[in-house]
């Protein structure tokens, strides 16, 4: 037998995503987004309005093109930018967005379209600033023991992470969807994340410094080490007879490198382990680690397989530093042309500092990347492929929260956006799981006619912002004004 469930008494249903919760008055719905008020179908949260003020690079105007009550003085007000977010969906879609705001800007007659995308397609990449061998590439990163996406290709002083997406929310069992979700959501409101990987176990969040095994992580290395010989190169010159830059993918060794080579350094018959790639440039000289350059050595010596007698001197003067100076130690040569440890010249000291100096400090960043490429543009028109096409041709801009969006090439409207450039707490959740994210299109109105708009659904700006339950926020200083170059202005 088949059958429609029965709402509970004085329960109303929302329609704002495929779970469909009964909501009883007074109580809110699965996601803690929609709620039962007096009867009314509600979204809790305050509805977020961006502020730019004059100091923020707003212009003043002689006349009050979108201001309803001028008080007849020659400088408006500040100007305000309707986001998505607390703004609503509109599942399954083909309904206009909840809020199609028309405002003018630079003389343009403006649209902007904005609603709570629900994405099941959806991911962050986290990009960790450290050497630290964190697990090979194609590793599963799991939380909560269970799989949530994996380590990717790593970057010049930083590793990869490739967390969320369809397969891990979707294509596993709930206990993995849901983990994912809460995974993905959390990162993304700037929240602390513990995560393990092969063993290692790392503590994560945008825009902080991670934590590595318990580590917490200050400096993201100069450079690797051959690029750390050619920085450091004439600052070494006369101090030191040779250098070694330990580093878990190019290990730099300055007698041998071209850099050393310009600066007439004479060689000193050393002979690394690994295999020498070019010049004064060597890979695997040890084994992936949380140590030395991000390798597993403690001692620096177990890189060198001794020196040509018939090249090195006693008296040699040997410098061993890692890729952020953490790490150092100093050696000259005796008799017998073994390294003894020795106490590091002041003059050196200088050097090893300078790196440390020039170490950014390491820091966490998340970028949620999702595709908005499906239904959710029926919202914005009735021929969703031209809201494509006006984005690709520039004349869409497209923000998430205000912040700038970057739209891949390519079919689709797949974007991606830094999540510390967006209002706290920007992002929600549905159980399917999914996540809620806050998606903008702004577009002059005449393009957004031609595209197929809800031009009977727009209302103007004067009277969205006139709204209850909305929060009005100062816009980011780094963000340019969302409306800036909608409308393919430069
Ligand atoms: S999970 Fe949230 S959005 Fe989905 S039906 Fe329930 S209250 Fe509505």
């Amino acid at each position: 037998m088949t059958g429609e469930i029965l709402a509970p008494e004085d329960a109303i249903r929302c329609d704002a995503c495929p779970v469909a919760c009964f909501i009883k008055p007074g109580r809110a719905g699965a996601c803690d987004r929609y709620g039962n008020k007096d009867g009314k179908l509600v979204r809790l949260d305050p509805h977020v309005i961006l502020e730019r003020s004059l100091a923020q690079g707003a212009e003043a105007v002689a006349f009050l093109g979108n201001a309803k009550d001028w008080d007849g003085t020659l400088v408006r007000g500040p100007e305000h930018f309707v986001t998505a977010i607390g703004a609503g969906t509109t599942y399954p879609d083909y309904k206009p967005a909840p809020f199609i705001v028309s405002s003018k800007f630079d003389g343009v007659d403006m649209v902007t379209v904005v609603t709570e995308g629900i994405f099941s397609y959806c991911g962050v990449k986290v990009k960790i600033d450290t050497d630290r061998y964190i697990g090979a590439e194609r590793s599963l990163v799991r939380a909560d023991g269970e799989a949530v996406g994996h380590v990717t290709t790593s970057e010049y002083g930083s590793q990869m992470l490739s967390l969320g997406g369809v397969h891990h929310l979707t294509g596993g069992s709930r206990k993995q969807g849901t983990a994912t979700c809460e995974t993905l959501l959390s990162l993304c409101n700037g929240k602390e994340v513990g995560l393990t990987v092969d063993g290692a176990s790392l503590l994560i969040a945008a825009g902080k410094p991670p934590a590595i095994d318990g580590n917490l992580e200050e400096r993201m290395r100069v450079g690797c080490g051959s690029a750390t010989i050619g920085i450091f190169a004439r600052q070494w010159a006369g101090k030191v007879d040779e250098v070694v830059v330990v580093d878990d993918h190019i290990t730099g060794v300055l007698s041998e490198h071209q850099a050393g080579k310009v600066l007439d350094t004479a060689p000193t018959g050393i002979k690394i382990a690994g295999r020498r790639s070019t010049a004064g440039r060597y890979f695997q000289v040890a084994e992936p680690g949380t140590s030395w350059g991000g390798t597993n050595i403690t001692d620096p010596l177990s890189i060198i397989k001794g020196f040509n007698a018939k090249v090195a001197w006693p008296g040699l003067r040997l410098l061993m530093v890692s890729t952020t100076g953490e790490q150092f130690a100093y050696f000259e040569l005796d008799e017998a042309l073994h390294p003894v440890e020795k106490e590091l010249p002041q003059s050196l000291r200088e050097s090893v500092d300078r790196i440390r100096e020039n170490c950014e400090p390491a820091m966490t960043s998340v970028l949620f990347m999702c595709g908005a490429g499906g239904s959710l543009r029926a919202g914005v028109t009735e021929n969703p492929v031209r809201l494509t096409r006006s984005i690709k041709e520039k004349i869409t801009r497209v923000t998430c929260g205000g912040a700038p969006a970057y739209i891949w090439p390519g079919g689709g409207i797949t974007l991606m956006v830094d999540v510390t450039r967006m209002p706290a707490n920007s992002f929600g959740y549905v159980p399917t799981p999914a996540i809620v994210a806050p998606i903008e299109f702004t577009l002059p109105v005449e393009a957004y006619r031609a595209m197929g708009g809800h031009m009977d659904c727009i209302r103007p700006l004067a009277d969205v912002i006139a709204d209850e339950n909305q929060q009005k926020i100062a816009m980011r200083a780094e963000n340019p004004w969302p409306l800036t170059t909608a409308g393919g202005k430069p």
